[in-house]
């Protein structure tokens, strides 16, 4: 199964994520990890991704893509996989096509945790990493807003937009997911 998670800063991906990739085996590729990995290592893509990171915005699409592209290349994730934190962009969704169609996969769903403004913040405030401030936060929730939520309308029309209440107890939004997939 091949499935990407999205959702705002608090929405409850990385949660979701876990369980899913434990109950259904397969690897998670989460992009925010990856990136706060290759800054403290200090690595080239890290150097370049930092200044974006550090305020909250989006690292360019050229910095990611090919990051994906290599790790979707790795034998562990040959039989399905959960992206968290990609594609967060129309752009990078389109791109993202692109390279499945590439590689001979196919995305069959894009799980939409959706989740109130308001849960986003206090979620978010309750983590303690270094950019979670709230003036970081809301410049998260303001990009959100603007860049990933036309992701839904790339997705949706081609029938691979999965919309979850994401304000639910973990429980039951995992399970309310399952449902979907297991249905299938
Ligand atoms: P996250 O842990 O997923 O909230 O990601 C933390 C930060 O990494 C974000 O605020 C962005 O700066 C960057 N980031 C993660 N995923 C992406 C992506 N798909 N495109 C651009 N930037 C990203």
């Amino acid at each position: 199964m091949k499935l990407a998670i999205l959702g705002g800063p608090g929405a409850g991906k990385g949660t979701q994520a876990k369980i899913l990739c434990g109950y259904l085996e397969i690897p998670c590729v989460d992009m925010g990890q990856i990136l706060r990995r290759a800054i403290a290592s200090g690595t080239e893509l890290g150097r370049q991704a930092e200044p974006y990171v550090e305020k909250g915005e989006l690292v360019p699409d050229e910095i990611l893509i090919q990051f994906v592209r290599d790790r979707l290349l790795e034998p562990d994730v040959s039989n399905g996989w959960l992206l968290d934190g990609y594609p967060r962009t129309a752009f990078q969704a389109e791109e993202l096509d692109f390279l499945l169609e590439d590689l001979g996969q196919k995305l069959r769903w894009a799980i939409y945790l959706n989740v109130s403004d308001d849960v986003l913040m206090t979620r978010s405030l309750k983590r303690s990493r270094a950019d979670d401030t709230p003036q970081i936060i809301r410049r998260r929730i303001e990009v959100f807003h603007q860049r990933t939520v036309p992701i839904l309308e790339y997705y949706e029309p081609r029938g691979h937009l999965l919309d979850i209440n994401g304000d639910h107890p973990p429980e039951q939004v995992s399970q309310d997911i399952l449902d979907v997939l297991v249905r299938q």
